[in-house]
């Protein structure tokens, strides 16, 4: 099978740009930390402060008991999406980027020539040159080359820093058997977990099992077979999920539950739903907004409108405003519960796309703000309807949801 894949892994990203702004941190146990707090936790270490064993997630506490000449600098996220887009540019002078994964993660779809191991292993010393070139020489990355999006972004984890791994379709399965199960995206420790219930402790086991047994442990006969395939390096393609409504509603908490109140929730929910609209390839046709009130006998006020097939916030929350000027203002209304709902969706690419330069935009603006939310958190960026209602309507759906169903990994 042909490398049909490259995926580039900045190393240490954060603590990197600082040690390449800042020449007196160079070569020191570099931690970046959230600006303010002393109970807090490594957003990242330089690979000084990995030797201490200091990484993503530990306490400031715990990392300068690790650490004693630990440097926690406080982290500088406008500057990281900065080099992040020069990053993406250099990469780009390169070969073409196929999918920005985070901000530090890219991977790149490889095309005849490319595909020979000397050639993409060329591709990789240029890319890592000119990523030196944009950015300075501290700037390292290590890149993956294999037949698939998966397999490559496991080879770029191999060799670290400034590596190149490439795996080869001959040296599968052998190649990924001293990995450890956790070392696979898509597999965090729940799904170790529930590994080790099955009795597969190992990747070579992992890579042993039938189409049958994967199916088993993930429930499901899709993520079963496309295991299976990825592991051997197959190219996967995803069968479009046949998606007609997709809904958010919340019971509002007693502080919201007035018209003001309501509004802020509705508007939160929208954020939620749009985010997942785009997160799962689907264009709106239709929006339908809704509120219950308190009250035994009390009728619910609900309310539609079409929308030009749509998949960016700032679209739907103009559209509910048009609703919600219609909304029933009696004073002694109490709001319990709201609820938005999409309709009439359709695939991307079954979608008749505006060729008008705002509606373009905005979904640009959309798609660089889910970019920013998924590196910086869901409410480092939201639109200013939303003030004052960030934390309500929490999240229900984990932050950093396992990349694994997204094209670039198939
Ligand atoms: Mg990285």
């Amino acid at each position: 099978m042909p490398l049909r894949y490259l995926f580039v892994d900045m190393n240490s990203y954060f603590a990197s740009v600082e040690q390449q702004d800042r020449p007196r941190l160079r070569g020191r146990p570099v931690a970046v930390v959230p600006v303010q707090a002393q109970t807090t936790c490594c957003l990242a270490a330089s690979y000084e402060a990995k030797a201490f064993g200091v990484k993503t997630g530990t306490p400031v506490w715990r990392a300068r008991a690790l650490c004693r000449d630990l440097e926690c600098v406080p982290a500088r996220p406008a500057r990281y999406v900065e080099i992040h887009h020069e990053i993406v540019r250099a990469v780009g002078r390169c070969v073409p980027v196929d999918r920005v994964l985070s901000v530090d993660e890219m991977a790149c779809k490889l095309l005849g020539d490319e595909r020979k191991p000397e050639n993409a292993a060329k591709i990789a010393a240029a890319i890592k040159a000119a990523v030196a070139k944009a950015c300075g020489r501290w700037m390292r990355c290590s890149v993956g080359v294999a037949p698939n999006g998966l397999l490559a972004k496991v080879a770029s984890d191999m060799r670290k820093p400034d590596g190149l791994t490439v795996i080869r379709s001959e040296e599968l399965p052998a190649r990924l058997h001293a990995l450890k199960l956790t070392d696979f995206p898509g597999i965090g420790p729940r799904m170790e977990k529930c590994l080790h219930l099955h009795n597969v402790f190992t990747a070579e086991r992992l890579c042993a099992l039938s189409v049958q047994q994967l199916s088993r442990v993930w429930g499901s006969r899709v993520h079963g077979e496309r295991w299976y395939y990825q592991l051997r390096g197959d190219e996967v393609h995803e069968k479009p999920a046949v998606r007609r409504t997709l809904g958010q509603s919340n019971v509002l908490p007693p502080e919201h539950r007035t018209d003001a109140g309501s509004r802020a929730v509705l508007v939160r929910l929208i954020h939620k739903a749009c985010g997942r609209l785009r997160d799962v390839g689907h264009w709106a046709g239709h929006l339908h907004a809704g509120v219950n009130y308190l009250g035994a006998g009390r009728r619910g006020w609900e309310a539609s409108t079409p929308l030009s097939p749509c998949q960016d916030t700032l679209t739907v929350l103009q559209a509910f405003a048009g609703l919600w000027g219609r909304r029933p203002r009696d004073a002694d209304l109490t709001p319990l519960k709201v609820a938005v709902t999409l309709t009439r969706l359709t695939p991307t690419r079954a979608t008749t796309l505006s060729l008008f330069d705002e509606d373009r935009n905005r979904t640009a603006l959309a798609q660089a703000m889910d970019a920013i939310k998924k590196c910086f958190g869901r409410n480092s960026v939201y639109f200013g309807a939303l003030s004052g209602a960030e934390d309500a309507a929490p999240l229900r759906i984990p932050f950093g949801t396992p990349p694994v169903n997204s094209p670039a990994y198939q």
